[in-house]
């Protein structure tokens, strides 16, 4: 395991930090202004729209896709310093081409859709002119058991019809958002895990109602969004079937593990963001006449919060690194393990942070409380902390029973 930065990633970090320094960091507050003042909130934000061209100008533009000839054509292991970067200020990531779930959607037409799916959809969303989303979650059911899902694709001679609603479609809000992959089950009488299937709806098809977008803790992540969207006797043509019927948990399990540590990536990169700040905070601010940062109590939680993000960076390189080496299926143990334990890291950093502003870190003007909001998200997003526990548990245990098929402290 050699977790150092190839002279590659070291060139790429180099340009990317620069660029965030030079035109992130610096605009982060007319982001927010402007984001403030639109009339219509579901519209690009014109500071994010600005900083495209000059990101892929600079070389900075699709990072994520591992071995693909459409990507940066970095591994997860290289990609990870750079997504951490791009953490750092929750609206960056897009400005790169970088942003859940487009990387994930993309991610999963490269890998299982067909060449026509490739040209309508990956290229547009790979220049960065469509935008799309990944409707999976169910407000009648508990999707984090996503054999629960209950939308029905129903094949209809050369078209499948749709019908059901979801909810939490994050992206569905933003105008140029042109395609969802919705999962759905074609087969309930099949075996559990080959009811589902995943499908392409174009969002302008008849019978897409996009019904409300979800607040998060009060805030609307305009112009991206989290919709609740019903389908009402939706047809599309059938070879807009992802991979074909029965393969939605493979693709899930495809798609799930890039998206997931792609999450933790950026969580740190947040984590970090508020430890600065707290520190910065600290030094400055006085009460009983000498600096906050002379207290012993935040002392302690700024070591703390040094060692716990320290801790996730590893834990995430080497989930990276087995993503890499062994694949994403045999490397869902590790998986699971950062994607349970980053955003922990980052609520619990980001939370001290609030704490050592007092009550302007619960402001907007200081966006640890968004910042927060996000941490917090990303316990439940993409399946929440329990059912990792419940799975990583299980694989521990399994390693105990007869036939023995692992060693202490081995992956199973
Ligand atoms: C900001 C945000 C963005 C999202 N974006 C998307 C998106 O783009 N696309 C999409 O399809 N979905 C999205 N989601 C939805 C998210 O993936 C689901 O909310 C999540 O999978 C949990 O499903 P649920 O809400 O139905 O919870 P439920 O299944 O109802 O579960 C409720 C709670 O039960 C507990 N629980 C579940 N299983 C166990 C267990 N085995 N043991 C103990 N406790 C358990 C957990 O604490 C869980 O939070 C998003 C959610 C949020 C908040």
């Amino acid at each position: 395991m050699d977790f150092s930065h190839s002279p590659k990633v070291t060139a790429l970090r180099e340009r990317l930090l620069a660029f965030v320094d030079e035109h992130i960091a610096p605009n982060d507050h007319l982001h927010h202004a402007q984001q403030a003042a639109m009339t219509d909130r579901w519209q690009p934000v014109p500071i994010t729209e600005a900083l495209k061209p000059k990101a892929r100008e600079a070389g900075l533009w699709n990072l994520f896709l591992p071995e693909s000839g459409h990507g940066a054509g970095l591994t997860n292991l290289e990609y990870a310093p750079l997504a951490e970067i791009m953490g750092r200020y929750p609206w960056a990531s897009e400005v790169f081409n970088c942003s859940a779930p487009d990387t994930g959607n993309m991610e999963t037409l490269e890998r299982y859709g067909t060449e026509e799916h490739k040209e309508r959809w990956l290229k547009p969303l790979l220049a960065g002119e469509i935008r799309s989303c990944f409707a999976m979650t169910e407000p009648d059911v508990a999707s984090s058991d996503a054999t629960n899902i209950q939308t029905r694709i129903a094949r209809d001679g050369d078209h499948y019809v749709i019908n059901g609603r979801k909810w939490w479609s994050s992206g569905a809000g933003d105008p140029r958002c042109a395609i969802f992959i919705v999962m759905g089950k074609t087969d309930p009488d099949a075996e559990k895990h080959r009811q589902q299937s995943m499908i392409l709806v174009p969002r302008d098809t008849p019978g897409v109602t996009i019904k409300r977008m979800l607040p998060v803790f009060g805030f609307d992540d305009a112009p991206h969004g989290h919709a609740e969207i019903l389908f009402e006797d939706v047809r599309v043509p059938v070879g807009n079937i992802l991979l074909g019927e029965g393969r939605g948990f493979e693709i899930a399990q495809g798609r799930l593990g890039p998206g997931r540590i792609h999450h933790c990536m950026r969580a740190i990169g947040l984590a970090e963001r508020a430890l600065e700040m707290m520190c910065r905070r600290s030094l400055e601010r006085r009460p009983f006449g000498k600096p906050l940062a002379d207290q012993g109590v935040i002392i302690d939680r700024i070591a703390q919060s040094r060692i716990l993000i320290d801790q996730c960076r590893l834990l995430t390189l080497h989930a990276a690194w087995r993503m890499d080496t062994v694949g994403n299926k045999v490397a869902r143990t590790e998986i699971a393990e950062i994607k349970v334990a980053a955003p922990d890291m980052a609520c619990q950093v980001i939370d001290w942070a609030i704490q050592a502003h007092g009550a302007a870190g619960v402001t907007e003007d200081f966006e640890l409380a968004y910042m927060y909001k996000i941490a917090r998200t990303l316990r439940i997003v993409d399946g929440p902390d329990e059912v990792h526990k419940f799975q990583l548990g299980r694989m521990e245990l399994n390693k105990y029973r007869a036939p023995r098929n692992a060693r202490p402290g081995e992956s199973v």
